[in-house]
């Protein structure tokens, strides 16, 4: 254990990347960095982490923001409920916590969207609170370091793995340590072909004795894919028609044309063929991938939008003042298609 410890964090000294977030305390600035980092690379949370450090310097701008702003700040990034969360919380440290960031695991995770490894994250970098981390490169690593095989997707396998990475922290470095997992997660022991060759703990590495790298970690259930079927409205003006979503969806609070969802495929077909009739013309069908659904998605142009629809109030919005509203990434790019073609 005490080898695990070592191993890493010397490797992690010599070879980790000089990242912004690595070079400050500040809780808040290494909660931006988590709360982007969440199922987003580095290298685009990157641009994004240095935009909301520029447009948000402190804690008290962000939460004196508009949330359509913050929304439009972390257009492009998905997963929108990290920034609704974020602008919340902002609010809520404000309010609750005085203005002063939280400094201990277990008051970080009275704030929303502050989950088990966010606080621990910010806990043992900022505070150095001997708390572990453990996100996927942590299941990743330990589960082929100590040739782990519980499903980590279960209660069991969550907690076996939290104990374990306790177990492993070494309490005068909390935040070397965890870092140093993380990175050689990432840099590493990959998810498809590890560079077995170059890790420091190859070595103790069970997996790799026992020929099971491939088949770690175990997951026991497949994540499923909801089929989502969308129809878009667009009126070919000037201006353009936009509805904004409410409602627990995905997309909250942000900005998309006049929407007629279908509940399957059958419906799919037969609105698109009742939609074909009476669109001057339609794109073709689109696929857009999220994390759990899949959208089956086809934008027609209409002669008149209405002024509602499915009690969404549609807004007329010139396009120079496009910039003020939050869209998802799949609205973005069919508007600059709209802009390309009126050239
Ligand atoms: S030896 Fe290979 S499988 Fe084992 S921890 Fe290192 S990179 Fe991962």
């Amino acid at each position: 254990m005490a080898d695990f410890h070592l191993l890493t964090t010397d490797w992690y000294r010599q070879n980790h990347r000089d990242l912004p977030w690595r070079n400050t305390n500040d809780p808040y600035k290494i909660w931006l960095s988590e709360v982007i980092l969440q199922q987003t690379r580095v290298a685009q949370g990157l641009s994004y982490y240095e935009k909301f450090v520029r447009n948000y310097p402190t804690l008290e701008s962000l939460a004196s923001a508009e949330e359509q702003q913050v929304l439009k700040d972390w257009q492009g990034l998905g997963y929108y409920s990290r920034a609704r969360n974020l602008h919340f919380a902002a609010k809520q440290i404000m309010i609750e916590f005085k203005g002063n960031f939280p400094s201990s695991f277990m008051e970080l995770k009275k704030v929303k969207g502050i989950g088990n490894y966010t606080a621990a994250a910010i806990a043992s970098f900022a505070f150095k609170e001997s708390v572990a981390v453990v996100d996927g490169n942590v299941y990743r690593v330990l589960s082929r370091c100590f040739d782990l095989s519980t499903p980590i997707d279960t209660t069991a396998g969550v907690k076996e793995f939290q104990e374990l990475a306790q177990h492993l922290i070494h309490p005068a470095h909390p935040d070397i340590h965890n870092q140093a997992i993380m990175e050689l997660g990432a840099l590493i022991c990959t998810p498809k072909n590890p560079e077995c060759n170059e890790c420091p703990i190859n070595s103790i590495c069970l997996a790799k004795q026992n020929k099971t790298i491939e088949n770690r970690p175990v997951k026991s259930k497949k994540t499923k894919v909801r089929q989502r079927y969308f129809h878009y409205l667009i009126e070919d003006s000037r201006d353009l028609h936009l509805t904004k979503r409410s409602g627990k969806d995905i997309w909250q609070n942000m900005f998309e044309f006049p929407l007629i969802e279908s509940s399957n495929e059958i419906e799919f077909q037969l609105k698109h063929d009742e939609l074909s009739n009476l669109s001057v013309y339609h794109s073709e069908q689109i696929t857009h991938l999220l994390s759990h659904q899949k959208l089956n998605v086809i934008f027609y142009h209409i002669p008149k939008i209405r002024e509602e629809y499915d009690g969404r109030e549609v807004h007329k919005i010139p396009l120079e003042r496009l910039s003020e509203y939050p869209v998802p990434k799949i609205i973005e790019n069919y508007i600059e298609r709209i802009i390309r073609q009126r050239k």
